[in-house]
C-alpha cells in the first residue's frame, strides 16, 4: 500500500497509509475505534476504491475501475469479519465449498476433500452436516475461517474475528489463528486481543486518525513505544 487516502463523503478516514507486507508475514493493526482499521481492510479487499494511492498484491497493482483486475485481486485474498455471515440455509460443509465451486469454478470433488481437511483442522470434522444455528459463535467463526482458507488466498485479512464472541469462546478462535500463523500463512490482523497480537505478530502498526502513527515489532510497540500516542494507547489497554 502506498499513499492510501480514503474518504467517506468529505471525511478523510485514511490519510496516507504506506505499508508493505511480506509473504509469510503477520502484521497486526491496533488502534482506537474509528481510526480507520476496517476501512483499510475494505480498500485492500477491493470493496472501497481509495481516493489516492495504490494497493499491489503479489506484484499487481489493483485497478479499481477494472472489474477483471478487481476479480484477480479478490482471488488472492480472503477476509473474515466480526460477524461470521455464514449461509444459514447451508450446512457447514456446503458453506465452505460454495465459493470455490461456484465462483472459482474449481472441481467439486477436489474442493470437497480440501473443505473436509480444513474443517478437520479447525476442529469441526464432526460438524459437517450441522447448520450454522446449531453451532456456537466460536464454532461458526471457525467455519468462517475454514471457508476463507478454502479460497486458497495469498493473504488472509481478519477484522476483529473474536469481538462478537462470548469470552469463553475467544480462545478457541485465537488458537485457530495461531495454527495458521504456524503454517506461515500471510495475515493482516485487526484485533483488540493485545496478548494475542503481541504473541503472534511479526510487526504491529498503531493507527490513529487514519494514519499509521508507529510500526514495529511487538516488543517495541508494547514494551517501548516511541510515540506519545502509542504510549498512551498501550498504557490504557495493557
Ligand atoms: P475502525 O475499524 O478503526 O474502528 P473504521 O474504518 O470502521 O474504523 O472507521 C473509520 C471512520 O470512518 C470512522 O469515523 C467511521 O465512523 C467512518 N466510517 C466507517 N464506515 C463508514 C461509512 N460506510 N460511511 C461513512 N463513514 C464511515
Ligand atoms: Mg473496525
Amino acid at each position: 500500500m502506498r499513499g492510501l487516502v480514503a474518504r467517506y463523503n468529505n471525511a478523510t478516514v485514511l490519510d496516507g497509509i504506506d505499508l508493505s507486507i511480506e509473504r509469510g508475514e503477520i502484521v497486526s493493526l491496533i488502534g482506537p475505534s474509528g481510526s480507520g482499521k476496517s476501512t483499510l481492510l475494505r480498500v485492500i479487499s477491493g470493496l472501497l476504491p481509495p481516493r489516492e494511492g495504490t494497493v499491489s498484491l503479489a506484484g499487481e497493482t489493483i485497478n479499481y475501475a477494472d472489474r477483471r483486475s478487481l476479480r484477480r485481486s479478490r482471488d488472492k485474498l480472503a477476509i473474515v469479519f466480526q460477524q461470521y455471515n455464514l449461509f444459514g440455509n447451508m450446512n457447514v460443509l456446503r458453506n465452505v465449498m460454495v465459493a470455490p465451486v461456484t465462483i472459482q469454478k474449481r472441481d467439486k470433488k477436489t474442493v470437497e476433500a480440501e473443505a473436509r481437511a480444513l474443517l478437520d483442522k479447525v476442529g469441526l470434522g464432526d460438524k459437517l452436516t450441522s447448520y450454522p444455528d446449531e453451532l456456537s459463535g466460536g464454532q461458526q467463526q471457525r467455519v468462517a475461517i475454514a471457508r476463507a482458507l478454502c479460497l486458497k488466498p495469498d493473504i488472509l485479512l481478519l477484522d476483529e474475528v473474536t469481538s462478537a464472541l462470548d469470552p469463553e469462546r475467544v480462545g478457541e478462535v485465537l488458537d485457530t489463528v495461531k495454527m495458521l500463523a504456524a503454517d506461515n500463512m500471510t495475515l493482516l490482523i485487526v484485533s483488540h486481543e493485545m496478548g494475542f497480537v503481541r504473541e503472534v505478530s511479526h510487526r504491529v502498526a498503531f493507527m490513529a486518525d487514519g494514519k499509521i502513527q508507529e510500526m514495529g515489532p511487538p516488543a517495541q510497540i508494547f514494551g517501548a513505544p516511541q510515540q506519545p500516542r502509542t504510549q498512551a494507547f498501550v498504557s490504557r489497554i495493557l
